[in-house]
């Protein structure tokens, strides 16, 4: 008799054993890219160029990517039919590539030298290039690039101001690219889990433009074959992903199959607007179901994980696997 009751204890402490283990093996993470992916770029092209809409916009929405477009106001033309630089975009051009889901954002409206204009002087060059993107296409401009790449503290304060963010790193494509040059940046930014931001300007005419624009496209159509890996946004949408994510706590609770997450997020709601990726890191999950408050949230199912995207400020996550 001692001896059944032995048994019965151990099969219950063994369950008990394979119950806690199944609960604490899964670790519950904000993923660093959306999709969990290796690593992000986004392209960002200065200065209006015609060729931004002719040649780059049509390549990328083939893709399936968007590109980011910082422009100075004071360069674009009003007039479709007798533009008054016709190296320039017209408005009408930019407003059509926003519809596209392109982000067209604010170079300073008379691309001012942040370190040879004064401080009221740069307040204006910025605001009245805000106006004139909002009045002509409707979007208020929620990043900003520094013309020159010339940052001052008191500037980058203002032009931060009601922002996600600002180009404060960069890396040339244009003039001096390699495909080998190309091909090994891709390849350290999926090594590092880093976020890339490419700087372009001329395509086939015009400053830093490339000797051979087919290596432009080339080194796209590679990306694009890379995509599993490699998140490639807009400015805004990358950089509002990675704030929101270094400033996202999660809590966590685990019963059974449920687990309930509470993310707490305080950064301004208007402005941040990703969704952001969680991944439930478990090999071996049939079924998964997530929501947040009433919202079903649709559940992606891998060997060994599974993802979703949520609103980090839209309250509890009850997520429950099988
Ligand atoms: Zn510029």
């Amino acid at each position: 008799m001692k001896n059944w009751w032995f048994i019965i204890v151990c099969m219950l402490f063994n369950s008990y054993l394979a119950f806690a283990q199944s609960s604490q093996d899964i670790s519950v993470r904000i993923a660093k890219y959306k999709g969990d992916k290796n690593c992000a770029i986004s392209y960002t092209f200065d200065d209006g160029l015609k060729e931004h809409y002719t040649l780059v916009a049509p390549k990328f929405e083939e893709l399936g990517f968007r590109g980011t477009f910082w422009i100075n106001g004071i360069k674009i033309n009003e007039n479709e039919n007798a533009p008054a630089d016709t190296t320039r975009m017209t408005w009408g051009q930019l407003k059509e590539m926003a519809g596209n889901g392109h982000e067209v954002s604010n170079h300073g409206w008379a691309h001012k030298n942040f370190g040879r204009h004064t401080l009221d002087e740069i307040k204006e060059d910025i605001y009245k290039n805000d106006s004139a993107i909002f009045s002509n296409i409707g979007i208020m401009p929620r990043t900003f690039c520094y013309p020159h790449n010339t940052k001052t503290p008191e500037g980058m304060k203002i032009a931060s101001e009601n922002r996600v963010g600002t180009r404060t790193k960069q890396r040339s494509i244009g003039s001096k690219s390699t495909p080998e040059d190309l091909e090994k940046w891709v390849n350290t930014l999926i090594e590092t889990n880093d976020w890339g931001v490419g700087m372009t300007h001329g395509i086939t005419y015009g400053y830093d433009a490339f000797v051979n624009p087919q290596r432009f496209w080339n080194h796209l159509d590679k990306v694009k074959a890379m995509e599993d890996k490699i998140w490639v946004d807009t400015f805004e949408k990358i950089v509002s992903y990675i704030e929101e994510r270094d400033n996202t706590e999660l809590k966590v609770t685990k019963k059974k199959n449920d687990i309930i997450i509470v993310p707490k997020l305080s950064l301004n709601k208007d402005l941040f607007v990703q969704p952001l990726t969680m991944v439930i890191d478990k090999k071996g999950i049939k079924k998964a179901t997530a929501k947040q408050g009433k919202k079903k949230l649709e559940v992606q199912i891998h060997p060994d994980k599974v993802l979703f995207d949520f609103d980090p400020f839209d309250g509890t996550v009850q997520l429950n696997l099988k």
